[in-house]
């Protein structure tokens, strides 16, 4: 993902989204209930860590690799594994730009009430934003960008086939969301533009509540304050999960603050209408913004933080038992 050129950008998306999205707001209340949490299922950062650390060992996932490719087939026999009802695959080929599949692994299908997961399986083909410009060329391991927010949601999965929550899953792994380009603002999230554009939501079954993207969430110390667009066009649901957060020891983690703007995986979906959060880290005190890792080729496994990940492993586990 980037960071959004407002300019450009932003400003018109934004009207174009909060006019569909705001009026879709319809979380309910959060009541926190102190016999609640201890009745939850154990998020484990440890097997959160494992699952990153599986996605570098096949090497970058760049669309159209062998790393690519094996690593899907891993994802989907995951999904399973944990009982997802069933895993779609969802394959295309994208006009200018090739394969992809994104996969959903939906878990307690027949309920109408559903809440979409997601985060984006594939990784950066290049190392752009590496200090040494001999390295730009380069694939990246990204195990923080990538593999972190799939990390996170598989061992979510696990938990939901432990104990299932009342509200029906949905886990997305979308594809072709990092081979974007400086300029070219929709050749970022390929994957969940062809996603909305093709999905049963909305057709043949009612839209999600919500949806939840994990993007960039294993970096040493990591924050996640609010994400802008998120902010203003899922500002319930945005309310919801910040207070959770703070009602439950997370809010040094998740400063209740808005913070930067980002061009990812929920803009799409917010545009077809679906509130979509984005948990992102994009106020590292060394940038400003995203982690000083990003789109470089110290991505890497050692750079990630089992902490990080079992933060916001506790807080999306929080959230999706509390519906
Ligand atoms: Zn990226």
């Amino acid at each position: 993902m980037k960071k959004a050129q407002f300019a450009f950008y932003g400003i018109f998306s934004l009207l174009m989204v909060s006019a569909c999205a705001c009026s879709k707001g319809t979380a309910k209340p959060h009541s926190p209930s102190p016999t609640r949490s201890e009745a939850l299922p154990a998020f484990s950062a440890d097997s959160a860590f494992s699952n990153v650390a599986r996605q570098v060992s096949f090497g970058p996932r760049v669309p159209r690799s062998e790393a690519h490719e094996a690593c899907g087939r891993w994802l989907a026999s995951e999904l399973k594994r944990y009982g997802a009802d069933t895993v779609i695959e969802q394959t295309a080929d994208l006009d200018g730009f090739g394969p992809i599949t994104n996969f959903l692994g939906r878990f307690n299908v027949e309920n109408p009430d559903r809440l979409l997961l997601l985060a984006h399986w594939d990784t950066r083909p290049t190392a752009d934003e590496d200090s040494n410009p001999a390295n730009h060329a380069l694939p990246i391991d990204g195990a923080n960008d990538g593999a972190s927010g799939v990390g996170v949601l598989l061992e979510i999965a696990r938990l939901i086939g432990e104990k299932a929550p009342s509200v029906g899953i949905d886990i997305l792994f979308v594809d072709a969301e990092d081979s974007g380009n400086e300029g070219d603002e929709d050749s970022w999230a390929r994957g969940t533009q062809y996603f909305v554009q093709h999905m049963a939501y909305g057709v043949t079954e009612p839209m999600p509540r919500y949806a939840l993207l994990l993007d960039m969430v294993g970096g040493n110390d990591a924050k996640f304050p609010r994400e802008m667009f998120s902010d203003v066009n899922a500002r319930p649901i945005v309310d919801k999960i910040w207070t959770l957060a703070g009602e439950n020891g997370l809010g040094k983690r998740f400063p209740n603050r808005v913070g930067g703007a980002v061009n990812d995986d929920h803009l799409p979906l917010l545009r077809s209408g679906i509130p979509a959060v984005d948990i992102i880290e994009t106020s590292h005190p060394a940038t400003g913004s995203f982690n000083p890792t990003w789109h470089t080729m110290l991505d890497n496994i050692e750079n990630i933080d089992k902490e990080t990940l079992g933060d916001v492993g506790r807080l999306v586990t929080l959230l999706i038992y509390s519906e």
